[in-house]
């Protein structure tokens, strides 16, 4: 599958690349926002294009076209403020949305937050702004006509993957590791159970593999 990764400079999305460069199912493509970052992906052999989520939907197009899925991984931080949570969290994910529609790319998977989908899990929360734009850019992908999985993990830990997880009701603990939520979006890639799906991901005691053939 040809794959346009969004957010390849992030935390997760350098996990993501290592994946997919293991795996010889897929085929790369990685959306960055720097010159420099494309060249340094570039040096280790991964094929790279510079654009913006705060750039034309068209700019995207054409930065996707060709691909077979879309993979969004990209933040505003807890560094920015509620403007860039707004053009990037929401308006930039809605972009990226649009663009794969125009650019006939219809697999997308999206790096979403835990229950974003339900107000009263994050009514009192403190990062509020945050979830209301990731609860809008989920909506929005579930009544588009693209075939999306949306996973919803929990606090994002640096530590090493465990490589096993737990889904929806199975979940017990708060938080994952990075490397575990990229190796959960690789792995759903083509995993028909994911397909048109809202998963909440938290760390767990299955494989991910699994994990996913186990959807109901
Ligand atoms: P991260 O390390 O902050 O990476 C985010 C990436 O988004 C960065 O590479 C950044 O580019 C890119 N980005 C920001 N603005 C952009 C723009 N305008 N155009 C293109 N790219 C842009 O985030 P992470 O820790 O990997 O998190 C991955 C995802 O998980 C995010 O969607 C986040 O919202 C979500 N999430 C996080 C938590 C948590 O506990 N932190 C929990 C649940 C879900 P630069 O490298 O150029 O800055």
């Amino acid at each position: 599958m040809k794959v346009f990764l969004i957010g390849s400079n992030g935390q997760v999305g350098k996990h993501i690349i290592k994946f997919l460069q293991e795996s010889d199912k897929h085929e790369l493509t990685a959306m960055v926002r720097s010159e420099e970052q494309a060249r340094q992906l570039q040096a280790s052999g991964v094929k790279s294009v510079v654009a913006n989520l705060e750039g034309s939907v068209d700019e995207l197009v054409e930065a996707m076209t060709g691909s077979e899925a879309v993979i969004f991984t990209a933040g505003s931080g807890g560094h920015t403020g509620p403007d860039k949570t707004l053009l990037v969290d929401l308006d930039g994910a809605v972009k990226s949305m649009e663009a794969a529609e125009k650019a006939g790319v219809n697999r997308y998977i999206m790096v979403s937050a835990y229950k974003a989908y339900d107000r009263e899990s994050w009514k009192d929360s403190p990062i509020k702004p945050y979830m209301v734009a990731k609860h809008y850019a989920d909506r929005i992908l579930v009544s588009s006509k693209l075939n999306y999985t949306i996973l919803g993990p929990g606090l994002l830990l640096n530590d090493p993957g465990t490589g096993k997880i737990a889904i929806g009701e199975d979940i017990q603990k708060t938080s994952i590791p990075r490397e575990d939520v990229a190796r959960t979006v690789v792995a759903a890639l083509d995993e028909e159970k994911t397909y048109r799906k809202t998963l909440e991901i938290m760390t767990g005691d299955k494989t991910v593999e699994d994990a996913l053939k186990s959807i109901k």
